[in-house]
């Protein structure tokens, strides 16, 4: 019998998440079975060799990020590192943060204030930069922390995290940045920064592990207490094969990242120029250079995204960050960087990945063209 069923879209959403490479899994997989043991449990071998490979895994990813191993603490993922990070605010201090964090700064950011946490979110430019100037204008006697993301996830814009640690450091401020979509895409200088989040499923490695980069001396009061694990940064057993998995997701970008980020970004800027010049009525969000590699955001006049992303069959598209879809209204990055509301309901956001070839985008494009010809059709009838 002739199978009917549809082979999967091609995934052009690398952002909300990528595929764990499969050298990643066969690494994780002994952890889950023969070497099973509570990292925790130093009384016998299944523990201490549990504990090993989580102190391996611990000294390669400082190597990767070039800090110290003990600067490295592990968690569930980018969300909970986020949130231990602006735990460190207390009432009464100043928060700074912007206007094109991902939810999982602006949530906690939201409640701090609610707790008597003073809060200031800078807006972008119209590119997503945050200026330099404009911090050092928004710093108080009583900021306790900076937090800025080392690139957006929807528009792509690497902020010049150099220069924004520097004026925090002038003024013994703490510096935080959520690295989620920046690490293993684009080299990171660490030597900035006094706190940094991370998720391993940003960069093929399993989902439900991340970790937090503090720098020593800084103490971080932690968000879930219990059995102290992560010096008492972060309670709960560790997930060892998740930690083993992050590691090795890490060793690999260290070895491919140099190759993949150019070739994303030729394949970015041909998808970009093929869909500009093809397509009657497109518009790119975000900036042209200083931008992820495989990062794209375009509006498309008097199309809405949602019915593009259905037609688009072939692929898998998004609008917006993943953690925010089921939102309705404009993207609030967009909004931000002043995209007006009926462009920004026709926009989506690209990712490109690993897997994907020029062959894809040459299809994108051929359907894109059919696609919101028909859609403009429709709705001017
Ligand atoms: N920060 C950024 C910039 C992200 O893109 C994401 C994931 N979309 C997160 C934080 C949260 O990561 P996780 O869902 O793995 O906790």
């Amino acid at each position: 019998m002739i199978s009917t069923v549809p082979a999967d879209p091609i995934y052009f959403d690398h952002h909300a998440t990528t595929p764990c490479d499969p050298r990643v899994v066969e690494k994780m997989l002994p952890y889950f079975t023969e070497h099973f043991g509570n990292a925790a449990s130093l009384t016998h071998v299944q523990g201490r060799k549990a504990a090993n490979a989580v102190e391996d895994a611990r000294i390669a990813m400082a190597r990767f990020f070039a800090v110290q191993p003990n600067e490295i603490y592990f968690t569930a993922g980018a969300t909970e590192s986020n949130n231990i990070a602006l735990n460190l605010v207390q009432p009464g201090e100043h928060l700074i943060t912007t206007a094109v964090e991902h939810r999982s700064i602006l949530a906690p950011a939201w409640r701090l204030e609610s707790q008597g946490v003073e809060l200031t979110v800078l807006r972008p430019d119209s590119e997503g930069f945050i200026d330099a100037g404009r911090l050092r204008d928004a710093l108080r006697p009583n900021t306790r922390l900076v937090s800025i993301e080392a690139a957006n996830g929807e528009i792509g814009t690497l902020q010049p995290l150099p220069e924004l640690a520097a004026v925090c450091r002038e003024r013994k401020v703490l510096f935080h940045s959520d690295i989620t979509q920046a690490a293993g895409k684009v080299p990171l200088d660490f030597a900035s920064l006094d706190l940094a989040s991370f998720s391993g499923h940003k960069f093929y490695g399993p989902k439900g592990i991340g970790g937090l980069f503090v720098r020593r001396g800084i103490k971080v009061p932690p968000v879930i207490v219990g059995g102290g694990q992560e010096k008492n940064v972060r309670s709960g057993t560790v997930n060892v094969p998740g930690v083993v998995g992050m590691a090795a997701a890490l060793q690999l970008r260290a070895l491919e990242m140099g190759d993949e980020a150019p070739r994303l970004t030729a394949l970015r800027n041909e998808l970009r120029d093929r869909l500009v010049s093809g397509i009657e009525g497109v518009s790119v969000n975000g900036p042209r250079g200083l931008r992820l590699p495989g990062n794209l955001n375009v509006s498309f006049e008097r199309v809405e995204a949602d019915s593009l992303i259905v037609a688009m069959r072939r692929f898998s598209l998004s609008s917006g960050s993943a953690c925010s879809s089921g939102q309705h209204g404009p993207s609030p990055v967009l909004t931000a960087i002043g995209v007006p509301e009926a462009l920004a309901m026709g926009s989506i956001r690209i990712g490109l990945g690993k897997s994907n070839r020029g062959e894809e985008v040459a299809m994108f494009v051929d359907d894109a063209k059919r696609v919101v010809a028909r859609l403009r059709e429709i709705s001017a009838a």
